[in-house]
């Protein structure tokens, strides 16, 4: 037992403790966790390590079928209270040089921490593991999952779909970055591979073949046509042409193209635009390699009221997709899910990406209050 561990200064020091994420915050910029390598299992090692010190009685790090996950809970047992749901990625550093202070440095300046994940979404897991370890302490059930792979598409939270299930919670809140304000939703995401398909012929007679590069030029050219749907809150669907590939060579008349869409849903699919898109002349395939379902919690939802009642004219939505899409399948219907995270949206994947620290210390209060209010 050290001296700040005898019983009369125990309970003061364990507050101040569960309530200063800013620690755990730096040492999480300072690894380099960029999708797809070892240092998003350092996250979860030095996240899980934070939360045993802290007295989270429950911490796992597991192996999914898609990448390993951190799940911990405040209590032992059954679920049934709010759900933080984190990432442990990041996007890569492209210019570290035009950085003001060193992407992995987590340098403090005034009241913002600068590095790489600062806002997306290290602030919001250290947030995150702040509250869990102080609701440990009150004995409130609630819990954190940690995934990998959401900057490359969710894929991680699959493999911690099975244990959200089975801890069944009540209320999620994603900590992504939304300037500590609490949104209801965000659109869906769907990724196609639009193929187009010619004749190939000597690039001296193109009239000989069939040209695949400008039929798909003329499929991309009417997507302003694409019956897009509209959602009153979530706004429009749109389609991004983002990459495309066709042709061998100058001199070869090319047979085949391919162009990848970005089309932002407000639904669950995307079948509509792919249905479209198979009525246009030359396009011989449509195939998705990424569908996420769009997530919305209505303003009107009781628990919303209770933990943050929405202010009218206030933007509800935020224009990037969540892990939220794919853990929405282990949720019963009518569980509420919000965004609601103390980093700033204008700096994630910026260079000098930053989060505000007592916007990181305000979100410990909210996600202490928010899980009082899912397990009552
Ligand atoms: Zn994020």
């Amino acid at each position: 037992m050290t001296n700040a561990d005898r019983p009369g200064n125990r309970d003061r020091r364990t507050v101040a403790k569960a309530h200063e994420p800013i620690a755990l915050l730096a040492a999480l910029v300072r690894i380099d966790s960029t999708s797809g390598t070892p240092g998003e299992r350092m996250v979860l090692h030095r996240v899980a390590r934070w939360l045993a010190d802290h007295g989270v009685p429950h911490v796992q790090v597991a192996d999914g079928t898609c990448g390993p996950y951190l799940f911990a809970q405040s209590v032992d047992g059954a679920g049934g209270g709010l759900l933080l749901a984190t990432h442990a990625d990041t996007v890569p550093v492209t210019e570290p040089t035009q950085w003001r202070y060193g992407p992995f440095d987590a340098v403090v300046h005034g009241d913002d921490l600068y590095g790489r994940g600062a806002s997306d979404m290290k602030g919001g897991i250290a947030a995150a593991a702040a509250a869990l370890a102080h609701l440990a302490r009150l004995r409130i059930p609630a819990a954190l999952v940690v995934t990998v792979g959401e900057e490359i598409g969710c894929v991680g939270a699959r493999g911690a779909l099975e244990r959200v299930r089975r801890w069944q919670p009540s209320a999620v809140i994603v900590p992504e970055a939304t300037s500590g304000q609490i949104k209801l939703g965000h659109r869906g995401a769907v990724w196609l591979d639009v193929a187009a398909s010619g004749v190939a012929a000597h690039g001296a007679q193109p009239q000989a073949g069939h040209n695949a590069i400008l039929a798909l030029a003329q499929a991309v050219l009417r997507l302003n046509h694409a019956p897009i749907k509209e959602h009153p809150l979530l706004g429009k669907e749109t389609v991004n042409v983002g990459v495309i590939r066709g042709g061998v060579k100058p001199n070869m008349v090319p047979d085949q193209c391919v162009a990848t869409l970005d089309v932002r849903i407000v639904g669950t699919d995307a079948d509509h635009i792919v249905r479209w898109l198979l009525t246009l002349p030359d396009i011989v395939s449509v195939t998705a390699q990424m569908s996420l379902p769009a997530v919305w919690t209505p303003p009107t939802h009781p628990w919303v009221n209770q933990v943050n009642p929405i202010e009218s004219g206030a933007d509800l939505t935020v224009p990037y997709f969540t892990d939220a899409s794919v853990l929405c399948a282990a949720l019963e219907p009518g569980v509420p899910v919000v965004v609601w995270g103390p980093g700033d949206v204008s700096t994630m994947h910026c260079v000098d990406e930053r989060v505000e620290l007592a916007r990181v210390r305000a979100a410990v209060d909210d996600y202490v209050a928010a899980a009082r209010v899912s397990s009552s």
